[in-house]
């Protein structure tokens, strides 16, 4: 038997007037553009295969403190889920919180986590071989009794101890490998490091239960050119593997068993949207220039190696931002630095003599990777913890592989390094020392490195930093704004949690403030600055960070023509304006609609 979150949620009575045949239409975040059409691949549909180990007697308090963790861990993923469903309504809302509380019980029954500290002890095995015997001892208990009720939980008390198992697995991680050409992704959640494994060859687009619009997976959709939907709360319930579904990314929408009416209707906006990418296409060779002849650059995010030739074709007139946690996902090991090398170096020589912004790790909060293990991320507090910057300055044994991998990869072309989540002063003065040392000794060495260092740049990504950037623009070489993370900081809204996403605003007046005044003090100090947070490749925003005075912009590779477009019809002398109008007000909707009316 299969136990997986598709089919416990399926164990549940479908809602009035919907079956696995009938249409059904589903709204959630539509986080990544475009139309997805193809047969429903249900994530996590295979076993997991735990292997029993001997284990030491002095590993028995480890082994257990590893199961209570793994227990920890799916009581939080239960209890977001949990969260989800109240958002749905009568009985549907009903079915699935009964369902989702005799989940959170089972997890904290005495019989199964007194039972398996046992089993740990007494037998010597390693804790995902105690969980599954424990789990088929309780389980085959229920299955045993005569009432029907009761004999279905068995199967709920074996869904329990499969996630327990896979949280102790870290289990990374299907790829899609079986997935049918187009399929749709279905699943409770997807990681970012999950979507490095889709292939867009054979994957159409995503959908989820859980996900907020400027998380990671957001990023990474968007980036991949994958439509995708996130935080549809009932969705696994009614999923089934190999159905047809259609994914519109843009209006948010999710269907299952599509009509035939409404199947030739996507159709028809599909090929309606091939044929409006097709017209930006020269754009490719035109400049980002505005009609009153301001030059604006244009460069690329890039979170995958793979995004490299898409980004070349768009125009892309360098890379603005390049995430390096691609390197660090989806694997049990830290990357050592020739592997590093070879990566980056890739890149920048790909790039042909154009700038390479490489950011230095930036994990930690919701851009967690296992090849870190917990040691460094399991905290209280993720979001406001030992991350980014903070992290590589603590482990220089991460820091070290990884700039001296930077240092040999900028002899294949100009490379600029950049700090994530810079605080202080402190923090680019003391990486300043590091690099500078770095790279003298690698000079001595004779390993081939040029012979100045890359420039050093931050991150205008915390309030604090933003307000400070006068004094960081004295330490910085240059300033990048990511406004995903600014405005989650300044808002207090987590930027990946799909309950607070419609409060995830970037237009709030806080938010441009923090954006005017890192813009004011970069061109005070003529230290060059960038946007590469996603509002950057968002057309509507344009013509605000043109009046605020930005002329460099990074974004995903697939957003670059319509911001080009935009920038070529837009008159500097207008935005900056509107910008000023815009900088005036208090209220979002406000600023919204001012910025609407100026798109027209
Ligand atoms: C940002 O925070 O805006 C940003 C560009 O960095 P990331 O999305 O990788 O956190
Ligand atoms: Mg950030």
């Amino acid at each position: 038997m299969t136990l997986n979150d598709g089919e416990w949620q399926s164990q549940a009575r479908p809602s009035p007037g919907a079956s696995a045949e009938s249409e059904q239409v589903f709204s959630g975040l539509g986080v990544a553009p475009g139309i997805a059409i193809g047969p429903v691949f249900l994530r996590e549909g295979g076993d997991l295969c735990p292997v029993e180990r001997h284990v030491a007697a002095e590993q028995v308090s480890g082994e257990q403190a590893r199961f209570d963790r793994a227990v920890t861990t799916a009581r939080k993923q239960l209890g977001k889920v949990r969260a989800q469903a109240e958002r749905l309504h009568g009985a549907a809302a009903e079915e699935l919180g009964y369902l989702l509380d005799a989940h959170l019980q089972m997890l904290s029954s005495r019989s199964l986590v007194t039972g398996v500290h046992a089993r740990i002890a007494e037998r010597r095995v390693n804790a995902e071989a105690a969980v599954m015997a424990e789990i088929e001892r309780i389980a085959e208990g229920f299955a045993a009794v005569e009432d029907s009720y009761l004999r279905a939980r068995a199967n709920e008390v074996r869904e329990v101890g499969r996630r327990i198992v896979r949280n102790l697995m870290d289990a990374p991680i299907q790829g899609f490998a079986g997935a049918d050409p187009d399929s749709i992704i279905v699943a409770e959640d997807i990681t970012p490091a999950d979507t490095a494994l889709m292939d867009p060859q054979q994957v159409g687009g995503f959908a989820t239960v859980l996900g907020g619009a400027e998380g990671h997976t957001a990023i990474m959709a968007r980036s991949l050119g994958l439509p995708a939907v996130l935080g549809i709360p009932h969705l696994l319930r009614a999923a089934r593997h190999g159905q047809t579904a259609i994914v519109d990314g843009s209006r948010g929408t999710v269907v299952l068993n599509p009509t035939a009416e409404r199947l030739a209707r996507y159709h028809r906006r599909q090929r309606e949207l091939a044929r409006e990418a097709r017209a930006l296409e020269h754009l490719h060779d035109l400049a980002a220039e505005t009609r009153d002849g301001v030059r604006v650059t244009l460069g690329a995010n890039l979170e995958l190696p793979r995004e490299l030739a898409p980004a070349v074709r768009a125009g892309a007139e360098n890379v603005g931002l390049l995430r390096t946690e691609f390197l660090f996902m989806n694997r049990d090991t830290v990357p050592e630095e020739d592997e590093q090398y070879d990566s980056l170096a890739r890149i920048v020589a790909g790039m042909d003599g154009r700038t390479v912004t490489i950011r230095t790790l930036d994990v930690g909060g919701e851009k967690l990777v296992t090849a870190l293990g917990e040691q460094y991320t399991d905290t209280l507090n993720p979001a406001l913890g030992l991350r980014a910057i903070r992290l590589s300055l603590r482990a220089r044994e991460l820091f070290i592989p990884q700039i001296r991998a930077i240092l040999r990869a900028s002899a294949h072309g100009p490379v600029r390094i950049l700090l994530p989540m810079v605080t202080s002063v402190h923090e680019v003065r003391e990486v300043r020392q590091i690099v500078a040392g770095v790279h003298a000794e690698m000079r001595e060495a004779g390993c081939a490195v040029p012979e100045t260092v890359p420039p050093i740049g931050a991150m205008i990504e915390v309030p604090g930093a933003a307000l400070a950037a006068d004094a960081l623009a004295q330490a910085a070489d240059f300033f990048a704004i990511g406004t995903n993370d600014l405005t989650q900081y300044a808002l207090a809204i987590d930027r990946a949690e799909e309950r607070v996403a419609h409060l995830y605003n970037p237009l709030h007046p806080a938010v441009l403030r923090l954006i005017q005044f890192a813009v004011a003090a970069a061109l005070r100090a003529r230290i060059p600055i960038s946007v590469c947070g996603e509002m950057a490749g968002d057309p509507r925003y344009t013509p605000l960070f043109l009046g605020l005075g930005v002329r460099d912009l990074s974004m995903a590779p697939g957003a670059l023509p319509r911001v080009k477009q935009r920038i070529r019809q837009l008159d500097v002398a207008a935005a900056t304006h509107r910008a000023e109008a815009i900088m005036d007000q208090a209220d979002s909707g406000r600023i919204a609609a001012l910025l609407d009316d100026f798109n027209g």
